[in-house]
Formats: structure tokens, sequence, C-alpha cells
């Protein structure tokens, strides 16, 4: 992370010393995020070359969402295909022919790597050169790591469109890049807005179809709609593209100073920025005062998860008047999310990484009126009697932008409310 840009930010949290732990943490792999890849990218397979368990874990996670054929699949390897990586090969060769002869909607094919050891010492990346060439045009492969070992949850996305940039054409047109995957609808409307505000050139990381993916070069700008695309940042900075720096676009205030940050490395006048957004961001300042009656005065307790957190926990104490007692982030990239901590007041304790026992301890002690962390630790606590929230949750609903700010608020009341009524 040392060679994205360095900006520096001040106030809040910024210079908050971060509690670093390295200990047992309890967080879904990288494969996990093809649930969502997969919808975003309309004609895109994602290939996991793994084991049984990532088959378990994608068909029980993903599933039973999949009502059409389905965009994902696993090449397991067989004991067998462990006698030579030569085996190997022409086992991913062969379900690769197969898949695609039988599937002629496939345009781009990502070979997504997994835990074993097996696996691990297979080269994907040679393997996704060599069918990129027996397959291109058509059909463009690449590789990325979902494995355990290496990746969080949402990491997954974040070396998915990594594995892209690489690839993508020059162009020397000056146009703003979205990176990141968010639902269409909150897409367009982020969009719209940015329209209306003059900036015309829009293209978006990843693309709906490959005939959309977009062109880059140093006249791009380019911001990111999540905080955990640190390596995707990297690379697209290594890249010549120039980064727009900012909170991320969560409830009135993280919208409204995202969409500051772009509007003022492209030259819209404040009068005219005020004009266009003043009527949504209102919208979004009522919705969340009524959502947030309930989170009012409440406290809030992050587990290290799915990178949102330093963002969360600022809409949570800006916008709804809620105590952070712990922010947890399985990573703090100061360079991605340093404006969202200079948003956020002094006071929570900031950790990296974990060590979950005594984490566990420190919540326990705490008595956060609300818990976000990942499910395996959420059933637990319910049955200790506290309020929890899964994080996942919030990766997979749509929570970005002004639209959203009211629901967003509304996902954390919603805990706390059942267990007042479990108290009655
Ligand atoms: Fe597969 Fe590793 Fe994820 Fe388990 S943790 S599902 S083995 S990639």
């Amino acid at each position: 992370m040392n060679k994205l840009s360095k900006i520096e930010f001040s106030g809040g949290c910024s210079d908050t010393p971060i509690l670093k732990e390295r200990g047992q943490r309890e967080v879904f792999c990288g494969l996990t995020s093809i649930i969502w890849l997969h919808r975003k990218m309309q004609d895109a397979f994602f290939l996991v070359v793994g084991s049984r368990t990532c088959a378990h874990l994608l068909q029980s996670a993903a599933g039973v969402m999949i009502f059409a054929e389905p965009r994902f699949g696993t090449a397991i390897l067989e004991e067998k295909d462990l006698a030579g990586m030569a085996d190997a090969h022409d086992e991913l060769d062969r379900e690769v022919e197969k898949l695609l002869s039988r599937r002629s909607d496939i345009k781009q094919l990502f070979l997504v790597g997994s835990c074993p050891s097996e696996v691990i010492k297979l080269d994907l990346s040679r393997a996704a050169e060599r069918l990129t060439k027996l397959y291109a045009p058509k059909v463009r492969v690449l590789n990325y790591s979902g494995s355990g070992i290496e990746t969080t949850f949402t990491q997954g996305e974040d070396a998915c469109l990594a594995s892209m940039v690489p690839v993508l054409s020059e162009t020397d047109e000056k146009q703003l890049l979205l990176v990141g995957a968010l639902p269409d609808v909150v897409e367009d409307q982020l969009i719209n807005i940015l329209k209306k505000l003059g900036i015309e050139n829009i293209k978006t990381l990843p693309a709906t179809q490959k005939d959309k993916i977009p062109l880059i070069g140093k006249n791009t700008f380019f911001a990111l709609v999540q905080p955990f695309l640190g390596e995707t940042a990297e690379v697209l900075e290594g890249a010549g593209l120039k980064r727009i720096s900012a909170p991320f676009p969560f409830g009135e205030q993280g919208t409204t100073e995202w969409l500051r940050a772009i509007a003022k490395h492209f030259k819209i006048d404040e009068n005219s920025f005020n004009e266009v957004i003043s009527a949504p961001r209102a919208r979004a300042k009522k919705a969340v005062q009524a959502a947030a009656k309930k989170l009012s005065g409440k406290s809030v307790f992050f587990f290290p998860d799915s990178q949102l957190e330093i963002p969360l926990a600022r809409f949570l104490v800006n916008e709804c008047g809620m105590t952070a007692i712990e922010v947890g982030a399985p990573y703090v990239h100061k360079s991605i999310i340093g404006p969202d901590l200079a948003l956020l007041p002094n006071g929570p304790t900031i950790s990296e990484g974990q060590d979950v026992d005594l984490q566990l301890d420190r919540c326990r002690k705490a008595k956060p009126d609300i818990t976000v962390c990942g499910l395996g630790l959420a059933n637990p606590l319910e049955g200790e009697g506290l309020s929890t929230k899964w994080a996942i949750e919030l990766v997979f609903t749509p929570v970005h932008g002004y639209e959203q700010a009211g629901d967003l608020a509304a996902l954390f009341s919603r805990p706390i409310k059942r267990r007042e009524v479990l108290q009655l």
C-alpha cells in the first residue's frame, strides 16, 4: 500500500494510535465476493479452481440465489490430479473447453484460485495466458486468488478488479472512472448526479459487459466507491491514473463529501454543486433522521470484517448520534480511509487485524447496544444477550448514496428494535 499516493488528513481519529492484533480471525474467504460480482458482470463466468469445501461454500452461500443457469462453478481437483501438474493443467483445459463449448454467452472467464496446496502450486496466471490465446478474441481469461489464506471476503473483489487493470486498453480522454461493484440502481443514481454536475464522460470498473470495459489513461481520474479496493487503487495509480481521495459515499455526509471531492477535480463551482445536490441531500438528511431515532445515544462495536467499518462508524456517530466503542477493521489503510478517519470524532479504539478471543473479551466488557460482526460470532453473542448486525449484509444490501442513506440507518436500528420487542 505504501506505493499509493501519499495524502495527509488531520483531525478526528487521524492520529489515534491503532491497536494492531494478529491472532485467530473469523472472516469468510474471497470466494464469497463472487456472489455479487457475478450479478454485476453479466457475461462473466467465475471458475473456482478448488476443493469440495470451496464448492460447498459457493453452493450454500450463493446457490439459493441462482434461478437461471449459474455463472460460477468449481473445477474440483481430484486426488489423481496431484500426481503431476501437467495432469492438472490438462484437466483445467478440459473443464474450460467443456464450459465454453456449452456456453457461448461467456465473454470473460475468471480462474479463481483457492487454498489447497495443489491449487497454490498450479500457475493460474500461465493457464489464463494460455487459454486467452486459445479462445481470443471471443473470450478473455483472467485469474486471481480468492483463497482464505490470502483474502477476506471483500478482498476477493479487490483481487478480481486488480486482475482486470493490466489488460485495459489506453485512452487520452479526460474521464471519471468509478471503481467498485455497485447494484445497478445505485450506480445509476450516482452517475445521474455526476452528470447533472456536468461530468459527462463517466465509466465504471467493473462494467456490466465485456464490450463496455473502460479504456484508461493519464487523463483518467478515478474514485473508489468501496474502501476495500486498495490493491486495485495501487495498480490503477501504477498505470498513471489519478485517484480522487474522499470519504466514502455512505450517508448524507459521506455522499456529499465524495461528490464534492470529485466536483473539485472537475472544477465545478460551489454554487452549481450546491444547486445540484440540495434536493437529494435534504431527502437523505430527513430519511436518516427518521431512521436514526432508535440509534441516537446508543453504542456500537465493530469486529473486523468487510473493511467498511471506519466509514460506517463515521456515519453512525456523525449522522445517527451513536457512540463508537471500538472500530475494528481487517486492514487500516490510511491512504484510503484517511478522509473518513479525519471525520470520525476522537474516542473509539481503532483496531486492525484480530485476536478474536481478546476482542470478544473487550466487547463483552463494553456491553454495546449493537455489535457488527461476522455470522460466526453473531449467534453466540445474540445468545449472550447482545444485539448484532451481520457485516456481510452491508455488502449485499444497497447502502451507498443519498437515496439509500435512510435504509442504511434502518439496517442498524432494526436489531435494536427487535431486542426491545424481545425484552418486553
Ligand atoms: Fe476454499 Fe479456502 Fe475459501 Fe475454504 S477458505 S472455501 S478452502 S478458498
